[in-house]
């Protein structure tokens, strides 16, 4: 019996009512690495043009960008279930804001860096920017316009070419951001988009490429990390999250419970940076929970290509709904109390119902593991310190939230939580801060994208030490060795590193 022959195209299926959206064909090998190819030749001439130019160029996508939302935010609708009003918010926003500031300050940040040297005056050094040549830009489906368009935005402004390759269940929109950026002026070879599953993101990574962007689960993000270290080419790892809200005995309780229904539920909380455990103090737990659970009965789900009064839309496909399910009955055997939702909906599409768990215990796996799903467990906490001790147990740490009135409580509650980013009364939001570092510690990843670094780490930092004296002829170290020299240079390391000058500085 001869196997079946593999699948030649991506089919996408709207989550919401399991209707045909498009389809695209799946990359071949070959493709794959004649794009690469295409991509190296073409980046040398890109490179060499001004970074002024290349800030203009990602000026203009704003521009196009802009003129087109209404078709993103529509095809988001269809491709991805998104609300409509999350569409504009996460797929326009946050890449507006990122081409905005990396159009106009790509130039300051990537300006060779002085550094002045503490012992060796008549010597200097500086830092310079090279791009690195080939970006590959691995995306999932939760954010598949954001995370592609922000990757090649600042990828490409650093001077190289990129390579997306999108999540099998979002190819669609990948398409889109590809022709505003050829639209504006980026050579077509310089954008290249390849279509398929993980073992097209596999093909890629071994292509030849420079340095690999992967956002998408821990468990692929090991896999490309262990490719990437064999290859020793750098990668940026942006994986899942189980993020904590601490809501203190302090806390502004209305903006604590609009932040935390925004916070567990947008996107149907398949975002990295979701409340994933909702930790909350004993002295203000009667008074907040009853009403949060109001407020969740009260969320819309629905198709939101159907309507714009539509909250929250559907999961992304059949194994993400399992997942959730999965979880929530596992939580619910162990002994916790389902105050609404609970389980799925009936009828086309991968609809849950917006849940609150109470009476939860760290033994389910609905706060140990990533959920991606509209669920919030909620905790009863008995002071600060447990909280903090809470939202570190995970082995996760992307981003956490506190919510108090007291600004410094806040800042010093938030200091002791280890998260790449810890946000005080308020949610989510610093993924649209393109000047802050978007990155996760643990195991939610491996460095960090937006942010001036992260600008430059799509560069080879290439450190240059050139000589202040031109006429100096030789250094007191180099050869040839003798008695007196050796005497001198001990001499020389006591007074440096002795007693002697160090009690001055
Ligand atoms: P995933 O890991 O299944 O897939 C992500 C991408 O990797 C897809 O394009 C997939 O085809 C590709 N891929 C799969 N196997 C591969 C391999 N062996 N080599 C190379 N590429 C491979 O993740 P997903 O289900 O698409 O996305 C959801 C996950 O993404 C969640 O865990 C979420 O927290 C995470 N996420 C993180 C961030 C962040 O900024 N930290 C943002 C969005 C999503």
């Amino acid at each position: 019996m001869s196997a079946e022959p593999a699948p030649s195209r991506l089919v996408v299926r709207s989550p919401a009512n399991g209707e045909v959206v498009g389809e695209v064909p799946i990359s071949t090998s070959d493709e794959v690495r004649a794009a690469v190819a295409r991509a190296r030749a073409a980046q040398g001439a890109w490179a060499a043009r001004p970074i002024r130019e290349r800030m203009g160029v990602l000026l203009k996508v704003r521009e196009l960008l802009l003129g087109d939302l209404d078709k993103i935010v529509a095809l988001s609708a269809r491709e991805n279930g998104k609300p409509r009003h999350e569409g504009l918010l996460h797929e326009g926003f946050a890449p507006l804001e990122l081409l905005t500031y990396f159009g106009t300050e790509a130039e300051r940040i990537l300006e060779p860096q002085p550094i002045p040297l503490r012992l060796l005056k008549h010597r200097a050094s500086y830092i310079h920017y090279v791009p690195r040549g080939v970006v590959a830009i691995i995306a999932p489906w939760n954010f598949p316009h954001h995370l592609a368009f922000g990757g090649a935005a600042m990828a490409l402004v650093a001077g190289n070419a990129v390579v997306i390759k999108p999540s099998e269940f979002t190819p669609l929109i990948t398409q889109h951001v590809r022709e505003l950026y050829v639209k504006a002026g980026v050579p077509p070879e310089c954008i290249e988009v390849v279509y398929g599953h993980g073992d097209t993101g596999a093909t890629l990574i071994d292509s030849g490429v420079d340095m690999v962007e992967f956002t998408g689960s821990v468990a692929t993000g090991k896999k490309v990390a262990a490719m990437c270290g064999e290859r020793l080419i750098p990668c940026v790892l942006e994986l899942g999250g189980k993020a904590p809200a601490l809501v203190l005995d302090d806390a502004d309780q209305e903006r604590a419970l609009h932040a935390t229904l925004w916070g567990g539920f947008a996107n149907a909380g398949q975002v990295c940076a979701s409340i994933e455990r909702l930790l909350v103090h004993q002295k203000v737990y009667d008074s907040f929970v009853p009403r949060l659970v109001e407020r969740v009965k009260a969320l819309r789900m629905g198709d939101a290509s159907a309507s714009a009064e539509v909250d929250i839309g559907p999961l992304v496909n059949q194994r993400q709904l399992e997942i959730v399910e999965r979880l929530v009955d596992d939580a619910v055997r162990k002994g916790a109390t389902v105050a609404c939702g609970g389980k799925r909906v009936d009828g086309p599409g991968y609809f849950f119902e917006p849940t609150v768990l109470l009476d939860v215990t760290t033994e389910m796996d609905i706060v140990n593991r990533e959920t991606f799903g509209p669920v919030v467990p909620v905790m009863k906490m008995p002071g600060e310190a447990e909280m903090v001790a809470e939202a570190n147990r995970s082995h996760l740490g992307l981003l956490a939230y506190v919510f108090t009135r007291d600004g410094e409580r806040g800042r010093r509650v938030a200091e002791q939580i280890r998260c790449g980013t810890v946000m005080v009364n308020d949610v989510i939001a610093s993924a649209a801060m393109a000047e802050t570092p978007w990155g996760g510690l643990k195991q939610s990843g491996l460095g960090h994208t937006h942010s001036d670094d992260g600008l430059r780490h799509m560069c080879e930092a290439r450190h240059v030490n050139y000589d202040l004296l031109p006429w100096l002829k030789k250094e007191l170290w180099w050869y040839p060795y003798n008695e007196k020299d050796v005497g001198m240079l001990r001499r020389m390391m006591n007074l440096l590193y002795g007693r002697g000058l160090n009690r001055f500085r």
